[in-house]
């Protein structure tokens, strides 16, 4: 999340640049001063810019009063950083507190008006309190379920007063429900087939709700592993109209899709798994533009780790995601098939 600590050194020409650009987003973290003037300013200020040979940056107002300066009365530095210390105090309140404090209680435990201070928040730290809280939740209850135990537990630690709270919470955001298949798929009935294909021998599998693996020589032993609790059946004949969809959406990739998911992630993985159902056929993106398209430009790694749990081959199209310098990257039934759905992508239509 936003970083707005106070600095506690000052880079000078850093600091002119910010003056220059007249930048919002330093201002309470340092103030500059006017030799000639014997006034200090924050970096926003709308005065006329001195000579920079004439200024003089100092951490905060109180410093600056001491080397003998006054505050500018237009821009009002010390009430900018007072602002902002109020809000670095709400998100460590935020951050500290079990549940999300009430918008007029953490306003007040700042010892601002509730509406001004709403403003305020948002515009220091980019969101309002409650969606900072939010994410700050979800955030929790990601690194909580990745970690293992309880899913109950998880939704507690992180933050949640009811677990419905959560789903709901995780629908909104991700269109996931956290529960994953942690219990190892307890009380579902698995259908499966391995059909034949172009590419290969398919195992298809799903439960009551909607396809829950896809993958190439593969058989139902890895459905054992992967779900030891599920009942696991071969499938029936209505679940060999659901195969045969699967077979020629494989065949025909630029097929229409509307095929039953029912595969468990976290936020993130559910994330990447969408972005790259919004990669046309035949085309390619790279991990970093994926992670670009979530949001997350800093985790192009741990897209590429989300690409690898794909559980549905093709209906998932991790293989139309390859390596930023145009390499193929991996894929987890080998890069020959990968190269192979490719072109059968380019060449189709
Ligand atoms: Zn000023």
């Amino acid at each position: 999340m936003t970083d707005i600590s106070i600095m506690d050194r000052i880079d000078p020409d850093m600091a002119w640049e910010a003056f220059e650009r007249r930048d919002r987003n330093w201002d309470g973290r340092f103030v500059g001063a006017v030799r000639t003037t014997g006034i200090y300013c924050k970096p926003s200020c709308p005065a006329r810019h001195p000579k920079r040979d004439n200024m003089v940056f100092f951490p905060d107002g109180e410093t600056a009063r001491a080397a003998g300066f006054r505050a500018c009365k237009r821009c009002r530095p010390d009430e900018t950083a007072r602002d902002r210390q109020a809000v670095e105090r709400a998100i460590a309140l935020i951050e500290e507190a079990q549940e999300m404090p009430a918008l007029d209680e953490l306003a007040a435990q700042v010892g601002y008006a509730p509406h001004h201070f709403h403003r305020l928040f948002k515009r220091t730290a980019g969101v309002t309190p409650a969606a900072y809280a939010r994410q700050l939740r979800a955030d929790r209850l990601e690194a909580a379920l990745h970690n293992g135990g309880s899913v109950t537990d998880a939704i507690y630690d992180a933050g949640y007063n009811a677990p419905s709270r959560a789903y709901a919470d995780a629908a909104q955001r991700m269109g996931m429900t956290p529960s994953a298949w942690k219990n190892g798929g307890q009380g579902a009935v698995i259908r499966w087939t391995v059909a034949q294909s172009s590419l290969g021998p398919m195992l298809i599998a799903a439960t009551e709700r909607g396809l829950c693996r896809i993958s190439f020589d593969e058989d139902e032993s890895v459905l054992r592993l992967r779900f030891p609790k599920a009942d696991i059946r071969p499938g029936d004949a209505r679940f060999a109209e659901l195969a045969a969809r699967v077979v020629a959406l494989a065949e025909q990739p630029g097929l229409a899709d509307d095929l039953p998911m029912d595969v468990r992630g976290t936020a993130f993985q559910q994330a990447v798994w969408n972005a790259l159902r919004t990669i046309p056929p035949g085309e390619t993106r790279s991990y970093a533009q994926i992670a670009a398209t979530i949001g997350r430009p800093g985790a192009v790694r741990a897209t590429g780790s989300a690409c690898g749990d794909n559980q549905l081959a093709i209906l998932i199209p991790c293989h139309r995601v390859v390596r930023s310098d145009g390499g193929l990257g991996g894929y987890a039934y080998g890069l020959e098939r990968k190269k192979a759905l490719l072109s059968k992508e380019r060449q189709g239509e």
